[in-house]
């Protein structure tokens, strides 16, 4: 029998119910219950729309809950604001929490924990993200997912991600420490019930990872309709779906950039006489994605949840007219010939670098948007707070102009002048 007739059949649900507790055990018979009609579907309402996850053989809404942009107060996740947010999403339909063990400084996995305190857990898949960054050996893997578990107070992690996988995770972590074989390990016991990885990193690495093994489930990308060729692109749905894993994408919005678009793309936008809210827009360019099996949107207050909760009743495949594929084609013209543009497409062939600066971060997400909205604080945010040497790479000072960068470039940029220019705009 092929694992996936295994994971179908009883055998499967008999070999991790005996390893795993009462809350897991209720989910696993509501999976096995099936999804042949709708009703079946976890969490089903009929407000919302769902989608296959891949190989995984559940439904996923289509708009998934992001646990890392929650309300705040006084340098803390504000709890009793999280938690009614949570449930009114899981009210709405929602079926889909995403969290990660590093997200907001460790506080979003406990704000799961606490929303769905009380049987909310039953209605949801939850996720959660293995930092590799943080470990110091490969026996920090069991360590850091127990941690998770604990936070989340949870006995099974429904979708569990390596996180961040980009060049340097692949060469010195997932392969050496045997990441993907200790997670297939954590699917064995039953205290996993599906395997993937976030990525932040080229098309080629993409391809590459995905190819590495059958075991994937699924993946998280970061992909929006002014990024095409950013990271994994367009193609990345395309392709990880073509090898039967579920699709989920983060950042719908660009964090906060397609929610709140500069003049000049809401005029493009608006030229074609079609009208809705600029997150609108984002969300419903990933849901016509036919691949996209989850837009993982982060919300940070109860109205984000309304207008979302909105939005995901209509979100079905191959549903945007032609008018308005045309209306973003002229906001992303709009946004690719502001003054001063630099032609990168964030693809990530450049790196990496030898001083580890994050040229197409800096290019295709801090300098590009700041050329648009000329907001400095929000630009340096992007530059610093989102920007780690570990993990994106060095701000655009640190590149000593050694021109290794240059015959790798597709759009034959001259990358050291390009850093020279962002450093004097930005200050580093
Ligand atoms: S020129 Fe600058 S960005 Fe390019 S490889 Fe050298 S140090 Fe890195
Ligand atoms: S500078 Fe060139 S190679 Fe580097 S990310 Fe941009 S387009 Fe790609």
């Amino acid at each position: 029998m092929d694992r996936r007739n295994f994971i179908k059949s009883g055998l499967f649900a008999a070999a991790v119910g005996a390893a795993m507790g009462p809350d897991a055990i209720a989910r696993e018979a509501n999976k096995r219950a099936g999804q042949e009609n709708a009703r079946d579907i976890l969490n089903y309402n009929p407000a919302m729309q769902y989608r296959p996850m891949g190989r995984t053989g559940v439904n996923v809404s289509a708009l998934g809950f992001g646990m890392l942009r929650l309300p705040m107060r006084n340098g803390h996740v504000d709890f009793d604001h999280t938690t009614p947010m949570v449930r009114r999403a899981i009210e709405g339909g929602v079926n889909y929490i995403d969290t990660g063990r590093v997200y907001m400084g460790g506080e979003s996995e406990q704000a799961v924990g606490k929303a769905l305190a009380g049987g909310w857990r039953d209605r949801v898949y939850v996720t959660s993200k293995m930092p590799w960054w943080e470990m110091e050996s490969a026996d920090d893997f069991e360590k850091f997912f127990d941690r998770s578990r604990r936070a989340i107070d949870t006995d099974i992690i429904d979708f569990y991600h390596i996180h961040m996988i980009m060049h340097r995770a692949w060469k010195d972590y997932v392969l050496p420490y045997k990441l993907i074989e200790q997670m297939e390990k954590l699917k064995a016991q039953g205290k996993i019930r599906f395997m993937g990885f976030s990525f932040h990193d080229s098309l080629q690495l993409f391809k590459r990872v995905v190819e590495y093994t059958p075991a994937w489930d699924f993946c998280l990308i970061q992909h929006n309709y002014l990024d095409y060729e950013y990271e994994a692109g367009v193609l990345g749905p395309k392709y990880a779906a073509a090898n039967g894993m579920g699709v989920a994408v983060m950042k719908p919005v660009r964090t906060g950039f397609l929610a709140n678009l500069p003049q000049s793309m809401k005029e493009a936008l608006a030229s074609t006489g079609i009208r809705k809210p600029d997150a609108e827009w984002a969300l419903d360019y990933l849901w016509d994605i036919p691949e996209v099996s989850v837009a993982v949107s982060g919300m940070g207050s109860m109205e984000d949840v309304e207008e979302n909760l909105k939005y995901a009743a209509k979100a079905k495949p191959n549903m945007l007219t032609p008018a308005e594929r045309e209306a973003l084609g002229a906001a992303v013209y709009a946004y690719r010939h502001a003054p001063g543009h630099i032609d990168c497409t964030g693809c990530y062939q450049c790196i990496p670098c030898p001083q580890n600066v994050a040229v197409g971060y800096i290019f295709a997400y801090v300098y590009n948007n700041y050329l648009l909205h000329r907001n400095k604080g929000r630009a340096m945010a992007d530059y610093t707070v989102s920007m780690s040497p570990v993990q994106r790479g060095d701000p655009a000072s640190s590149c000593i102009g050694c021109g290794e960068c240059l015959a790798k470039c597709p759009q034959h940029l001259d990358i050291p002048s390009l850093l020279a220019k962002v450093k004097e705009t930005m200050g580093k």
